[in-house]
């Protein structure tokens, strides 16, 4: 009789599994050696992607005897306030990747189940999508492109929306991990001003790297600053992109409100998670122009329904949309990355210890670990 149940929630692979194996993050290779691994500690494994819908899924059926359950933020199991009041077993929620969003936290820290992510495990990942999207949407690409592979030669068309990422106001909302290294690789693309908008401050030595490789790259240092308030950041920018967890305070803030404060013609790029925005208000800004563009590749829920207004939203000229499904932190460098990183957090877990990363800790005996899911007392 196994002394427990490990739930393992990804998604489907099919044949690109099995011609990638490196692919760990699928539910065909199961984050690579964790099953071995649990089996030998005595606990079984149970891995699925049946999660939807709450509450007839495979996922519902077996939270109700699982200790454990490990799930991805880019086919999330959403760990949700009934689902962990049905789950009287569970002790620890990991995220294998970064953003535990998915699980209701309030809701764990009532049942004082610890929620743990692989922190820092793709935020270069992250951060090299968030610069791709940008050069993606102001270069004006993805229009050039379909002229490409359509016989098509209309330079005019494709030209009278590309713009060049230098002398750009561009500015980040939360300069954390993922946030600062967009911070840091935009600041070879010698950019007007670098904002952030965070209600961590940044380390003195951390604004002082920035400046002084602006100083070298561009012959002008004090290119950073941090700006207190949101609306008038995003008033000034030309790009946006938004780098902070979902939680509370930070569910639905790209509203109408927001986006109307944004510069006419300016561009939108989330990659950290897709309810931050009003979905509705973000295609209506793109589809009117008065947003000149959005991209990323997070949605809510996901995966995103066939008529979810992101997948056909356009400017006026046919261009501005930049969107992916959720791979941007799922690079295969990423897979490995955070599979490695989940298996030492159940060797903290098997051994008793607990003794895991402080960084990889999101809630734990009842209350937040981390700064980084809104201000709290
Ligand atoms: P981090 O904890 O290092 O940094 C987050 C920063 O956001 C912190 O400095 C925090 O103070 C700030 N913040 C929180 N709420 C804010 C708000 N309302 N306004 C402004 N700043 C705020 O986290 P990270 O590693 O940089 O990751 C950030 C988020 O990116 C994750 O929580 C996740 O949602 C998302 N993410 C997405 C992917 C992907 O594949 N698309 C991968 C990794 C992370």
């Amino acid at each position: 009789m196994a002394k427990g149940k490990v739930l393992l929630v990804l998604y489907e692979g099919g044949e690109h599994a099995i011609q990638e194996r490196k692919l760990l993050g699928s539910l065909e290779n199961e984050l690579g050696i964790i099953r071995g691994y649990i089996e030998e500690q005595g606990y079984e494994l149970v891995s699925t992607s049946d999660k939807d819908p709450e509450p007839n899924s495979i996922v519902d059926k077996e939270l109700a005897d699982a200790e454990i359950v490990i799930t991805t933020p880019f086919f999330p199991a959403y760990i949700t306030k009934t689902r962990i009041a049905n789950a009287p077993k569970l002790k620890m929620a990991i995220t294998a990747g970064v953003g535990s969003d998915h699980v209701d936290l309030n809701a764990a820290n009532e049942r004082k189940i610890t929620v743990t992510e692989v922190t820092g495990s793709n935020v270069v990942s992250v951060a090299e999508h968030v610069i791709m999207t940008i050069l993606v949407l102001v270069r004006n690409f993805v229009p050039a492109h379909e002229q490409a592979i359509n016989g098509k030669w209309d330079i005019a068309a494709a030209a009278k929306q590309e713009y060049d990422l230098e002398d750009k106001v561009i500015s980040t909302v939360g300069a954390g991990r993922i946030g600062y290294r967009v911070l840091e690789r935009l600041v070879a693309f010698n950019p007007k001003k670098l904002y952030y908008y965070d209600y961590q401050e940044l380390p003195a030595d951390a604004i002082k790297k920035l400046n002084d490789l602006s100083l070298i790259l561009n012959g002008r240092g004090d290119i950073v600053e941090r700006v207190a308030d949101l609306g008038d950041m995003v008033s000034r920018s030309d790009i946006v992109t938004i780098n902070c967890p979902l939680h509370e305070k930070s569910r639905g803030l790209f509203n109408k409100e927001l986006i109307s404060k944004m510069k006419k013609g300016s561009y939108l790029v989330n990659t950290a998670r897709g309810a931050i925005t009003i979905e509705q208000d973000v295609a209506d800004a793109v589809n009117s122009g008065h947003l000149a563009g959005y991209g990323g590749d997070v949605w809510y829920p996901q995966p995103a329904p066939p008529d979810h207004p992101w997948r056909s939203m356009k400017n006026p000229y046919g261009g501005g949309n930049a969107m992916t499904p959720h791979v941007s932190g799922t690079s295969l460098d990423a897979q490995a990355r955070y599979s490695q990183g989940v298996k030492n957090i159940l060797e903290s877990y098997f051994t008793g210890k607990h003794d895991y990363r402080p960084q990889d800790v999101i809630v734990i005996d009842g209350d937040y670990a981390t700064k980084a899911y809104g201000q709290r007392k």
